[in-house]
């Protein structure tokens, strides 16, 4: 990763909320006198409404001026909004946000099959390092990690948009750019902030962390029992066809990968989501079919389907006629749920795999 100096107006000295874990707000804010309630309408109003300003927070948190002097509280950062563009095919959006150092990063709005309920697709990282084949993001030449207030923000804004909309964020899905779990710490308590009771907070269940199989990490999100949804992209079901479209992913052997999916599913008896992007040519075979059949067995899984998006040129989503032989023998062999997830926004360049800052 490519080290950039600290935000300016993130010095240590300074507290911005969304950086850290709750309970650290919580420390913070008894430490100087503040009440559990305050603390509350504290976070209700940096996370909950997104206020940065350091006098509207303190307004509408209704906590009295003298403790603007404890250092708590002063205008947090905030990313630039650079561009925004809606999709005339599918009314997927696209958010471009600008970072203090000058770099891209993307945020899509997804709308859901429900009237007027839209989920956030944020990004964790700009570029990524796994190297994904298919991928505009794995091309971008600077890379980083994103700070917990920069996937925040990510978040505020948009549901910012999604309101004077009239519409209404109902989930969030770390699948934007980069790898989540390359950023662990900040993602983890982006999301628990995202799920934290205050105004307006997302439910565990509609919060989904995707990896592209980092296993030990993949193992700590287990133990740690956290409420989000975790879901797994397989790339392929072979060591042979991973090593060629997820590289570094596949450096670890894809049966870890699904030992490591089977202990999550275990733990929180209920399926584990898998996706799996379909590749004309590489991996929508009856023989893939089997082989992805034969490495998820019967652990419980959700399979989605995702045709690939590849703006390079290289790669190419299937037929509908070799899709449709892909997951009838899928079914015919897995006998679990294969259902087709639907990437929008292609038109805009917001389908997965193509979120590169442009
Ligand atoms: S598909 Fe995901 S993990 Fe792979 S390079 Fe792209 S952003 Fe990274």
């Amino acid at each position: 990763m490519k080290a950039l100096p600290a935000h300016p107006q993130t010095a240590p000295s300074l507290f911005d909320p969304r950086s850290h874990e709750p309970s650290a707000l919580f420390a913070a804010g008894r430490a100087a006198g503040l009440s559990d309630d305050a603390l509350l309408r504290w976070a209700g109003a940096v996370i909950g409404s997104g206020e940065r300003a350091a006098e509207r927070v303190l307004s509408e948190a209704r906590i009295a001026r003298r403790f603007s002097l404890s250092g708590l509280f002063h205008d947090l950062p905030s990313l630039s909004l650079a561009k925004h563009v809606r999709s005339e095919r599918d009314g997927f959006e696209k958010l471009l946000f600008e970072t203090h150092d000058g770099l891209k990063i993307e945020t899509v709005l997804i709308p859901l099959l429900k009237e007027r309920a839209v989920s956030i697709c944020l990004s964790s990282q700009v570029g990524c390092v796994m190297g994904c084949t298919f991928c505009a993001t794995a091309r971008m030449a600077t890379r980083r990690n994103l700070d917990a207030w920069e996937i925040l923000d990510q978040f505020a804004q948009a549901r910012s948009i999604v309101k004077s909309q009239g519409r209404r964020v109902m989930g969030a899905v770390f699948m934007g750019m980069g790898e989540p779990f390359l950023n662990f710490g900040n993602v983890i308590t982006a999301a628990k902030w995202l799920h934290f009771p205050v105004k307006d907070a997302i439910s565990g269940k509609a919060i989904t962390i995707s990896t592209v199989g980092l296993v030990q990490e993949i193992e700590k999100f287990t133990s740690l029992n956290l409420p989000f949804r975790l879901s797994i992209s397989l790339g392929a079901a072979t060591d042979e066809k991973r090593a060629r479209l997820v590289p570094v992913a596949a450096r670890t052997p894809v049966q870890s990968v699904m030992a490591a999916a089977r202990q999550h599913a275990a733990a929180r008896r209920d399926r584990v989501n898998l996706s799996y992007v379909c590749i004309k040519d590489e991996n929508v075979s009856i023989e893939d079919a089997r082989a992805l059949a034969g490495l998820i067995g019967d652990t419980p899984v959700r399979l989605d389907l995702i045709d690939v998006t590849d703006l390079s040129g290289r790669y190419a989503p299937p037929s509908e006629a070799e899709l449709k032989a892909f997951r009838d023998a899928l079914s015919e062999y897995l006998k679990q749920p294969v259902a087709r997830r639907y990437s929008g926004g292609a038109d805009i360049q917001a389908s997965c795999g193509s979120l590169a800052g442009s």
